[in-house]
């Protein structure tokens, strides 16, 4: 297979809880050149979520299946569950003509960087831990012994921002949604 060109790639990374999601719907909303890559994992839905949005949920074993017919990308285990991106869903939005951006953990960022040195690399960062934990509190998906588990890895993630082309720190989403709309502009 041809090592395909992913210069139209943006991967965006942040401790789970960083705002990341917020800023990528309001990106979507206003440039319609991007497109969210949707990945594939074996974690539970949450209450709203549904297949296909916000990503294709499947069970272990049709994962590992995947893993050895190399369909993915970029593959990872993040808190107990698989997630990964297939190629072909990159494959559909570059053929689309769109700008992919990708919403991955920093292991599967770094796996493709290695790989695609042309991809391009955006850590968001929340403005403090003590922020995170509230915002995830509010958001009320996880119990306290997840929250705990997520901010543990969050510290563990803060230490690999310098791995990446960007940093945003995501204080406000308007604010956040500049900065991200002129690192696209450059793509
Ligand atoms: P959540 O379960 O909160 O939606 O996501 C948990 C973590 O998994 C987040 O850090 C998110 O970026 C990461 N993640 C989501 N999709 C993928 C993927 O396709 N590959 C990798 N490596 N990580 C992913």
């Amino acid at each position: 297979m041809n090592k395909p060109d992913l210069k139209k790639v943006i991967i965006l990374s942040s401790p789970s809880g960083g705002g990341k999601n917020t800023l990528i719907n309001a990106l979507l909303k206003i440039n319609t050149q991007v497109e969210h890559s949707i990945s594939t994992t074996t974690r539970q839905p949450r209450y709203d979520e549904v297949q296909g949005n916000p990503y294709y949920f499947i069970r272990v074993e049709e994962f590992e299946t995947m893993i050895h017919e190399r369909r993915f990308l970029e593959w990872a285990p993040v808190l107990n569950n698989y997630y990964g991106t297939t190629h072909s869903e990159i494959d559909r939005i570059l053929k689309n003509g769109h700008i992919a951006i990708l919403d991955i953990d920093i292991q599967g960022a770094l796996q493709i960087k290695r790989l695609h040195p042309e991809v391009t690399t955006v850590f968001i960062e929340p403005p403090s831990l003590e922020i995170l934990g509230e915002r995830l509190r509010r958001r009320g998906t996880e119990t306290d012994e997840q929250i705990t588990e997520r901010l543990t890895l969050a510290n563990e993630e803060m230490k690999h921002k310098a791995a990446y082309d960007y940093t945003i720190v995501n204080d406000t989403v308007q604010k956040a949604l500049v900065e991200l709309q002129n690192i696209i502009h450059k793509l």
